[in-house]
């Protein structure tokens, strides 16, 4: 093992994790002791344990053979395992669904900034000396003889003392400028000021290329990381100053009509999950469309090429910029609407477009075009959108009508009509289907 600056006990701090993963945290000890190897829990685990945050994301790092000791411990505890082998990492799924990743201690060189790293097998020491921030640097020693000792070479005890966020080196951001983005995501997180050298590094890094060699997930990953956090308007703030989202299309900024948008966010998802809502809004992906909700097409559908969205990611973002805002003009216009006119507009929307058209009606200046807005997404929510006829294609063909595309424009009429309150039976809804049925037929 490697000299290590005085170790202290975490004794404490482990007993905050349930006591079935402390027994199990125990075990692994001493099979890594009958290995022969030294194990740790490490990283962002062991932060969460000293700030008392609720983590049970465990990795584990094996001073030696990672991936052969989680092959003991699977054999020994029939947990599933899956091996990353070009990262020395494995993952243990234990039968009660517990998750484990383990790894080899190991060092990292950086061929090319921006890219993944080789890993060269290494000491903790080192292993601890490639990580992001100092606060993240720690590791507790899970060996009998040695349990609990918390390792500490960088000061990352003192640092989230101090409420510092702190880099390892001054190339860190050159090496890998996801760190970036993880330093905005650790700072907001926490309310940590960044240490004055780090800030000075970061800023330097932001204001090269170097993220424009990130692949489109790596960019994706950590966009979404910062999106999910749970003050975004703070996020939004280092975006700007740091000019970010450029890397994301090179015409996109952000301006004051986008920080409103992303100030009334939280109030539009609000509304939305108190009306309408059965399944939760991706807020993510939301705040992404946020980012986007003022840009032109070209460089929305831009930012889905660079950051290689899902093609249903990419559907739903789609609807961020003009798409929306052709929305908001109608539904808070005053032109008389139909039920049935909403809801054409509305019925293929992706809820995270429903919510957007909300909350850039939320930003509106004049109080009436604000309340048509709302009074219409909310009977759209709470009544239209859940209308259906009882005719049906079988019903049709039981009045004696061939199928064809005409039902789908029979269907679609009905439903406008029950919408619209003129029908509002079983009965007359077959009566007129039968009517639009000589219509259409
Ligand atoms: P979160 O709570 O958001 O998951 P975390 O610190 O646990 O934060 P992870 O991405 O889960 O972050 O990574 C676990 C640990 O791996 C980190 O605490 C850090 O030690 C190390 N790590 C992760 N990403 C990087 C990186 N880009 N550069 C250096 N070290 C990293
Ligand atoms: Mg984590």
């Amino acid at each position: 093992m490697s000299a290590m600056t005085s170790p202290r006990s975490a004794r404490h701090v482990l007993q905050r994790l349930p006591p079935r993963i402390v027994r199990l945290l125990r075990q692994l000890g001493q099979l890594a002791d009958e290995q022969g190897s030294a194990l740790y829990l490490v990283g962002g685990v062991v932060r969460d344990l000293l700030l008392n945050r609720r983590n049970w994301d465990l990795d584990l790092t094996v001073e030696g053979d990672g991936v052969s000791f989680a092959r003991l411990v699977a054999d020994r505890y029939g947990a599933g395992l899956a091996r990353f082998e070009r990262f020395a990492t494995a993952r243990l799924i234990f039968t009660d669904g517990l998750k484990v990743d383990i790894a080899s201690t190991r060092r990292e060189s950086y061929a090319d900034p921006a890219a993944l790293p080789d890993v060269v097998k290494a000491s903790l020491e080192e292993d601890l000396f490639r990580r992001d921030f100092t606060i993240n640097a720690m590791a507790i020693q899970l060996n009998q003889p040695c349990w609990a000792e918390l390792h500490d070479p960088y000061g990352g005890q003192g640092d989230l003392k101090h409420k510092v966020l702190r880099v390892l080196h001054d190339k860190s951001f050159i090496d890998d400028p996801t760190r970036i983005f993880r330093a905005i995501r650790f700072a907001e997180r926490f309310k940590f000021r960044l240490e004055p050298n780090t800030a000075r590094l970061l800023a330097r890094a932001a204001k090269t290329d170097l993220v424009a060699r990130l692949s489109g997930p790596r960019l994706a990953n950590e966009m979404f990381a910062l999106m999910r956090e749970d003050r975004p308007e703070q996020v939004f703030t280092h975006l700007r100053r740091l000019r970010l989202v450029r890397f994301l299309h090179p015409r996109l900024v952000l301006g004051k009509r986008t920080e409103r948008l992303m100030a009334v966010l939280p109030d539009a998802i609000g509304w939305w999950m108190r009306r309408g809502s059965v399944t939760c809004p991706d807020r993510s992906l939301l705040r992404i469309m946020a980012l986007l909700a003022y840009a032109a097409s070209s460089t929305i559908s831009g930012s889905i090429e660079r950051l290689q969205l899902s093609a249903v990611q990419a559907r739903t973002l789609e609807w961020a910029g003009e798409q929306t805002a052709r929305l908001v003009k109608i539904l808070s216009g005053e032109t008389a609407l139909r039920p049935s006119q909403i809801y054409r507009e509305l019925s293929s929307l992706p809820d995270e477009a429903l919510i957007l058209v909300l909350a850039k009606g939320f930003t509106l200046k004049k109080a009436a075009e604000r309340a048509r807005l709302t009074a219409r997404l909310a009977t759209f929510l709470r009544r239209d959108r859940h209308v259906v006829t009882t005719v049906n294609g079988d019903t049709l063909k039981q009045l004696g009508l061939q199928p064809g595309p005409h039902f789908k424009h029979i269907l679609d009429r009905l439903l406008d009509e029950r919408l619209d309150g003129r029908v509002t039976t079983a009965a007359e809804e077959r009566k007129r289907a039968r009517a639009l049925a000589l219509r259409y037929g």
